[in-house]
């Protein structure tokens, strides 16, 4: 897709330093792309019923992959492998949004044509791609410049024209002179208005163009926002905020100046309720009075043309010699032209009521015009609301009405409601922000809009057994191209067969993007976009992943598009995309990469300095998918080094060059504890796509058996079970090594077929487990260190007496206000006597923070099975007792996740 803020790459020298103890990646990589590649190992057949589907955002091939390109689909892969591994079926598929203007730029840079370059771009970073081991169903591979694709492009449009959802008509668009195209709201930039492209200042022209109805579905696109709970909240507000929704009340406003009458004059407002308080009235500088008034008034035709900046901060205007008549209270308001009325938005005229609106009063303050409260916030004590104090500023909450005749002391919604009734000519509306999609562009690089303007009957479309209309051959012109194509331009009218000319513009290519992952369903297909029944199976999108930056357009035209699909061609679908997430930036120094600031770093010297493996560790290890991180040089190379440990370990076992043992002892047990926890971990991780703490959970346990090899001969099952284990949770981020280690541990098929390592393992016992020996640990060095012991020579762990145990859980479980009383009715508890008051005492004490622990023959387990960590950091004794078996003075310090620790020098 073509991102609004493109990452180009530029290779910087002299930044990777040499890694003597590695591996030979290159050859790992090389040796399972292509042992995937000959066994198809990642497509999907036609007949699977529902599979997992998993897609990143289709990139536009600009020539090379960029580090955001790189997490994107490190995300959709790690995540199609987690899947495919569980057991799934899984859609992973990859296209590219291959027209564009950037194509037609570079091509006359270049001399060349853009669908030239494009091509040479797609095959660059298809390589690229392949490089760094993505699974994706080439077979299913779409480019969206071809015309087997765009044809539909123009099948669609030809459909929204039959249903009414599309329309021609002249409309004033954003221009830029300078690559001489429409562009799209949000393709201008800034308060300068700038072009998003070349920075030039944009203009407002009116041309004739093609509008797709999308207004029709606001409601609907609004309204099912709330459903979207698989996705990011911030996106979703996004959304609401672009198609801007908002209800209220039409009513007019006479208006007379001294020469003229203008009659009523009609003005939105969301808050009707301050009817009273209005004390001005003013006009968008087009709005058709103003313009009227712009011929007689000198002011009026200096502040339009010279001053009203609409995207200014502050809100300025110009006083006029009208008056508007408040419909309510008769009173004369004066009537200004100013800037921060919006014609697109409402009605182009707006109620001023600086006592309740931030904006209308920084205005009135400005214009001298009166403040006049009239809506009082509710008193809390019951007493009569007093008008607020708005020497300072606006109050622009709901409240009582003050101030308002025989409305005062009516709530703001049932003000709202009266007044809408009473005055005369009122009405309820609903406006909303978006406007219809303009999808006319004035380049060659799209899809030709598939219109014939006949001078006899007007505008035809293209019958469907024409399309595709395609694309001449690259006119290199500063104007429209495919309007000097004079030849392709001439045709017959396909209704009356008269002389006739094509349609010029090309579409938006957003409207290739909103459809394309049903394209994906499948590719082949010549006599529909895709196979309804097969989409029916397949569709919605599982998971999506990809630039905040698409936030708001191609996410809202794509929901709206399934949606005019699920009306009118039997998708059984009304949305397109179930989960969503919007990948975070890969920055360099707290900054984002861009080529002008010369901080870029390429994805591909990574790869050919340490391989695809590493920099997707490193991407998936440095933070959660959705948070920016800074790229590290060091974080690269300890990735690799990791993979470099890994490899060794899994060999040296394979090769019988570590000792083992048919004797499972607490070691054994521990690592197996170790390996359950992994598996718990790195299972609900990958489900949530929190790759971090996944691969932590897989790293811990492979340091874990590193230090097991170290300390004593292994338990050959349980190593090995381990080994297997940490390869098959690796190898959704680095699948090539860990595809090698699994063949080194001479087991069946493709580890990417392996089955996915399960656990009945309960996670918050797992992390009770971890979190009991890790602060045993710290407190065992703790006392070394305070006391001053050099060599300790025994270390005992003493366990927590059962009694205690009991009396936390009373304490958790209790109501009562002083749990002592409780606990001592309990004889088990009672028979302790000053050690249960004590203890009871601290319990009551602690009451807000305490929480359930590990049984104590539970904690003794766990314990004893940790102990050789604690005997090999030492190098002394250990043992871990149960209460009863430690002498008393020591079983005494003892609390439940807490065991008391004696060390003997
Ligand atoms: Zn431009
Ligand atoms: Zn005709």
């Amino acid at each position: 897709m073509e991102s609004l803020r493109a990452e180009p790459t530029v290779r910087r020298d002299n930044f990777l330093s040499m890694y003597d103890d590695g591996y030979d990646h290159a050859a790992v990589e090389r040796r399972w792309q292509e042992a995937w590649d000959d066994a198809s190992a990642y497509r999907t057949p036609d007949d699977v019923e529902d599979p997992t589907y998993v897609l990143g955002m289709y990139p536009y091939p600009s020539g090379q992959l960029h580090m955001g390109h790189v997490r994107n689909y490190t995300i959709t892969d790690a995540y199609a492998r987690y899947r495919r591994m569980c057991g799934d079926d899984v859609l992973h598929p990859m296209g590219w949004d291959a027209f564009g203007l950037p194509a037609e730029n570079a091509a006359k840079e270049r001399d060349t044509n853009p669908r030239d370059w494009t091509f040479d771009c797609i095959d660059t970073m298809k390589t690229q791609m392949e490089s760094m081991g993505f699974g994706y169903d080439w077979d299913r591979e779409i480019a969206t410049c071809t015309p087997r694709y765009y044809k539909w492009n123009q099948w669609l449009f030809t459909r929204f024209l039959e249903e009414g959802l599309a329309e021609r008509r002249a409309a004033d668009v954003n221009w830029c002179p300078d690559c001489e195209t429409v562009l799209a709201d949000e393709q201008v930039e800034g308060d300068d208005e700038l072009c998003w492209r070349c920075a030039h200042p944009v203009e407002q022209r009116e041309l004739e163009q093609w509008f797709l109805s999308i207004t029709e579905y606001a409601d609907q696109l609004v309204d099912y926002i709330d459903e979207l709970e698989g996705w990011p909240d911030s996106v979703r507000q996004m959304q609401r905020n672009w198609i801007g929704r908002q209800g209220g009340t039409r009513l007019e406003f006479d208006l007379s100046g001294p020469d003229a009458e203008y009659g009523g004059v009609e003005a939105f407002s969301t808050r009707v309720d301050t009817l009273f308080g209005a004390t001005f009235f003013a006009l968008a500088p087009d709005h058709p009075i103003a313009e009227e008034l712009i011929k007689a008034d000198d002011s009026v035709r200096e502040f339009v043309r010279h001053e009203a900046d609409p995207d200014g901060d502050e809100p300025n205007g110009v006083a006029t010699a009208l008056t508007a008549t408040n419909p309510i209270t008769g009173e004369e308001l004066p009537v200004f032209v100013a800037d921060f009325v919006l014609s697109d938005v409402g009605t182009g005229a707006l109620m001023g009521v600086p006592a309740h609106d931030d904006r209308d009063y920084v205005f009135a303050e400005k214009m001298g015009v009166d403040i006049t409260p009239v809506v009082a916030p509710v008193p809390e004590d019951g007493t009569d609301p007093e008008a607020p104090d708005v020497s300072e500023g606006a109050y622009t909450g709901d409240g009582v009405l003050v101030n308002s005749e025989s409305y005062t002391g009516l709530e703001s919604a049932e003000a709202r409601e009266r007044l809408t009734e009473d005055i005369e000519g009122a009405e309820h509306h609903t406006q909303y922000r978006l406007r219809d999609w303009g999808i006319s562009r004035q380049r060659y690089w799209g899809t030709p809009i598939p219109i014939v303007n006949c001078p006899a009957c007007g505008s035809v479309p293209v019958p469907e057994e024409q399309l595709p209309v395609e694309l001449p051959d690259f006119i290199n012109t500063t104007g429209n191209p495919l309007d000097a194509a004079e030849e392709w331009k001439r045709t017959t009218c396909p209704d009356c067969g008269g002389d006739a000319v094509r349609e010029t513009d090309t579409m938006d290519t957003f409207v290739d993007s909103s459809w394309y992952f049903l394209r994906y369903v499948s590719p082949e297909l010549a006599d529909a976009p895709f196979d309804l029944d097969r989409a029916n199976d397949w569709m919605p999108v599982d998971q999506y992943v990809g630039g905040i930056e698409h936030a708001v357009m191609h996410l809202l035209y794509s929901r709206f598009v399934t949606k005019t699909l699920a009306d009118h061609e039997g998708l059984d679908h009304r949305e397109p995309f179930t989960n969503l997430l919007a990948q975070g930036m890969v920055q360099l120094e707290g900054e984002k990469m861009s080529k002008s600031k010369g901080n870029v770093v390429s994805p591909q010297a990574i790869v050919s300095e340490y391989g695809a493996d590493t920099a997707r560790l490193f991407m998936m290890q440095a933070a959660q998918p959705e948070r920016d991180f800074d790229w590290s040089e060091q974080g690269v190379q300890s990735a690799y080094s990791f993979l470099t440990r890994l490899k060794e370990l899994v060999e040296s076992y394979a090769a019988g060059e570590i000792e083992t043992t048919g004797e499972a002892g607490p070691i054994a047990g521990y690592v197996d504890s170790e390996t359950e926890a992994a598996v718990v971990v790195a299972t609900e991780e990958y489900d949530e796509l929190v790759f971090n703490t996944a691969v932590r959970g897989a790293q811990s346990l492979v340091g874990v058996l590193r230090q097991y090899r170290e300390y004593t001969a292994v338990h050959a099952a349980t190593f090995e079970r381990a080994l297997s284990v940490s390869v098959r949770l690796l190898a959704p981020v680095a699948p090539h090594l860990c595809e090698e280690l699994w063949a080194t541990l001479d087991t069946e098929g493709f580890v990417v077929d392996a089955e996915w390592p399960d656990s009945d393992a309960d996670r918050e016992t797992v992390e009770k487990r971890r979190r009991l020996v890790e602060n045993t640990r710290e407190d065992v060095r703790q006392i070394v260190n305070v006391a001053g012991i050099d060599d300790p020579e025994r270390i005992d762990i003493a366990v927590t007496p059962e009694w205690k145990h009991e009396a936390l859980n009373v304490a958790i479980d209790s109501d009562a206000p002083n749990v002592i009383g409780e606990l001592m009715q309990h004889e088990t508890i009672k028979r302790h006597g000053d050690d249960a008051a004590s203890y009871g005492q601290q319990l009551q004490n602690d009451r807000e923070a305490l929480q359930r622990t590990l049984a104590p023959d539970t904690e003794l387990e766990a314990l004893e099975s940790a102990a050789w960590l604690i005997e090999r950091e030492f190098d002394a004794e250990v043992r871990v007792l149960a209460a009863e078996d430690a002498p008393d003075d020591v079983a005494k310090k003892a609390e439940p996740s807490r065991p008391a620790i004696d060390i003997r020098e």
